[in-house]
C-alpha cells in the first residue's frame, strides 16, 4: 500500500490557511459596511484602522485593487465604499499634531471630529470656523464633501482651510494648499476620496463667542428679501437658518444667533454627550407620522421651543450630536437628508417649484432649512459656483424597493429644477441622479476626472458615487 506522508500532502495548504490569516490581520476581515441610512450596505474585502501615515501609505502603496475611504460614515449613498474594496477607515487617525491659539491655526490628522477639535481648542476660547450643524463627522469627510454650516458671511469648509496632505495612488504624500499643487488642493476638497487619503488638514479657527438667539416667522414669499435687507448686512450674526414648514410650505422660521455682550443663559461650554434625546425621537415621529404632526409642530411645538432669547457659547450652538435625530429604528422607515443649491437671485424661481414637486409625490417633509453659502473660491467639483441659497430637506421614507423607487423618481425632477435654475444637488446624499444630471449639475467634473486619471490611472480610489459617475 502508498504511503501518503500527510504532513507533506497539507503543507501547501497549512502555507495557505496561514497566508490567509496573515493577510486578514494586516487587512482585517471582509465587512458589510452602511452609513446611517442603513440603506446601503456594502460587503468591503476587508478593513484597515492606520494610526500613522506610514500605515496609510504603505497600504495603498502595497494595493492593487480598489480602496475606498471611510471617514464618520454619515454621508447616505455608498460614498464610503464598494464591493471587495480595501475600506481604509480613519476614525483611529484622530491626532491633534499642532496647535497655535495666538495664529489661530490647527493641524489635525484626518479622522479625528469636530467634537474632538472643540474639545481642545474650547479652553483658550477658540472655534471651528466652518462645519455642519453637528460635531460628530470627521474632518476627512467633511473636507471631501466640502462641506457647510449655518454660519453667515461664510460658505464652503474649503475657505477656513490652509493646507492638506494627501497621499495618492502610488503611495506619496503631497501637500497641498492654494500655491503648492493647487489642482490637489482644488480637487480633493470635494473630490470624495476620488484623488487619494487627505491625512492631514491645517485649519484657521475663529473666537468662540456669545450668541443670543432671535426668531421671526414670516412668509416664504418675502424670505429672500427679508435676508438680503436684514439679515446679510448684519456683521453680529454668527449662524443663521431658516426652517420651512411644511405642509403647506407658505411660512418660515428665519433662526439667528447674534454675537452679543449679555450674560449666559445656558452656562455650559459644549452639549454633554450623554443625552439620550428621548423627547426628539417622540416629536419627530408625531410630525412624520401622526395625522396633524405637522400642524402641531408649527403651532404647539416650535413656539414653545423657541421661546425666549437664550445666550450661550457659539461652541456651545456648533456641539450637536447627530444621536438627537436618531429614530428607535431605520428597519422599516428611515431619515434621510438631500441637499439643494440655488444661485441667490434665483431664490424665487426655485422654491415654488420645489415645493409643487414635494406636494406632487406625497413626500413626507419632516423640515426643510434654508442657509446662504459664499462662492467657492475654485474646487473643481463646488457646489456654490456663485452665492447660495440652500434648502437642506429632512424626510421619512420607507426602506422597501418600490419606496427607494418613488425616491429616485422625485429626487431626479428636483434635480431637474434646481439645474434650471443654474444650481447643483449635493453629493453626500443618495444618489439618484443620473449621469447626465451629475454633468449638468458639476460642469467641471471633466477637468475633475481627468485630473483622476493623471494621479489614480488604475482607479484604486473608488465609491458607489464614483462608480456612478466616474467612466
Ligand atoms: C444628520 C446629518 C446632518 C448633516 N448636516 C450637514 C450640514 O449641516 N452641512 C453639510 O454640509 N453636510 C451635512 N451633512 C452631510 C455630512 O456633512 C457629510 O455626509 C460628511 O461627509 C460626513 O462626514 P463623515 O466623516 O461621516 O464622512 P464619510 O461619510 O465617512 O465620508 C464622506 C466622503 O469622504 C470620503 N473621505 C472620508 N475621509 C476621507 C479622507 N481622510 N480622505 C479622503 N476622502 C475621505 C469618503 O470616501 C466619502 O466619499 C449631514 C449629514 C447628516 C447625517
Amino acid at each position: 500500500m502508498q504511503h501518503i506522508d500527510v504532513s507533506m500532502s497539507i503543507r501547501p495548504l497549512l502555507k495557505i490557511l496561514l497566508l490567509l490569516i496573515l493577510s486578514d490581520q494586516v487587512y482585517g476581515q471582509s465587512q458589510i459596511i452602511n452609513d446611517i441610512t442603513q440603506l446601503n450596505p456594502i460587503r468591503v474585502q476587508s478593513v484597515i484602522c492606520p494610526t500613522t501615515t506610514k500605515e496609510i501609505a504603505e497600504a495603498v502603496k502595497g494595493y492593487r485593487r480598489p480602496i475606498s475611504i471611510g471617514g464618520g460614515r454619515y454621508s447616505m449613498g455608498g460614498q464610503t465604499a464598494t464591493e471587495q474594496a480595501l475600506q481604509i477607515d480613519m476614525r483611529n487617525f484622530d491626532a491633534i499634531k499642532s496647535f497655535s491659539p495666538e495664529k489661530r491655526e490647527i493641524t489635525v490628522q484626518a479622522g479625528i471630529t469636530w467634537r474632538k477639535i472643540q474639545e481642545h481648542i474650547d479652553p483658550h476660547n477658540l472655534s471651528v470656523k466652518i462645519m455642519q450643524t453637528y460635531a460628530n463627522f470627521t474632518v476627512g469627510g467633511s473636507l471631501s464633501v466640502n462641506v457647510h454650516g449655518r454660519y453667515l458671511g461664510q460658505g464652503p469648509l474649503i475657505l477656513s482651510v490652509k493646507e492638506i496632505k494627501l497621499v495618492v495612488a502610488d503611495g506619496t504624500l503631497i501637500t497641498a494648499s492654494p500655491a503648492q499643487h493647487p489642482e490637489l488642493f482644488y480637487g480633493a476638497i470635494g473630490g470624495y476620496g476620488a484623488l487619494g487619503v487627505i491625512t492631514e488638514a491645517t485649519l484657521y479657527l475663529t473666537e468662540n463667542v456669545k450668541v443670543e438667539r432671535t426668531d421671526h416667522v414670516l412668509p416664504l414669499s418675502q424670505y429672500k428679501e427679508h435676508f438680503l435687507s436684514q439679515l446679510k448686512p448684519d456683521s453680529t450674526i454668527i449662524f443663521h437658518n431658516a426652517d420651512i414648514y411644511p405642509r403647506r410650505y407658505k411660512k418660515l422660521r428665519e433662526i439667528s444667533y447674534r454675537q452679543t455682550d449679555k450674560p449666559l443663559t445656558i452656562p455650559h461650554r459644549l452639549k454633554s454627550q450623554h443625552q439620550r434625546y428621548r423627547f426628539n425621537r417622540v416629536v419627530f415621529k408625531v410630525i412624520s407620522g401622526y395625522p396633524g404632526g405637522k400642524w402641531l409642530r408649527q403651532h404647539l411645538i416650535d413656539p414653545i421651543l423657541y421661546k425666549g432669547q437664550p445666550v450661550e457659547w457659539r461652541n456651545y450652538e456648533a456641539s450637536y450630536d447627530v444621536f438627537e435625530l436618531e429614530p428607535r429604528s431605520r428597519k422599516r422607515s428611515t431619515y434621510v437628508l438631500q441637499e439643494y443649491f440655488v444661485p441667490v437671485e434665483n431664490f424665487d424661481a426655485f422654491y415654488p417649484v420645489m415645493v409643487d414637486i414635494l406636494k406632487k409625490n406625497r413626500v413626507n417633509v419632516i423640515n426643510i432649512s434654508i442657509r446662504h453659502a459664499k462662492q467657492d473660491p475654485g474646487s473643481l467639483l463646488a457646489w456654490a459656483r456663485t452665492d447660495v441659497f440652500a434648502f437642506v430637506i429632512y424626510y421619512k421614507q420607507g426602506t422597501r424597493p418600490e419606496a427607494k423607487e418613488k425616491v429616485t423618481v422625485w429626487t431626479r425632477q428636483l434635480v431637474d429644477a434646481a439645474i434650471a435654475s443654474e444650481g447643483a444637488y449635493y453629493l453626500p446624499y443618495q444618489i439618484h441622479a443620473s449621469e447626465e444630471q451629475f454633468r449638468k449639475a458639476y460642469p467641471n467634473a471633466e477637468t475633475f476626472f481627468e485630473l483622476k486619471k493623471q494621479v489614480d490611472p488604475n482607479y484604486k480610489f473608488r465609491n458607489k458615487l464614483w462608480d456612478a459617475y466616474y467612466r
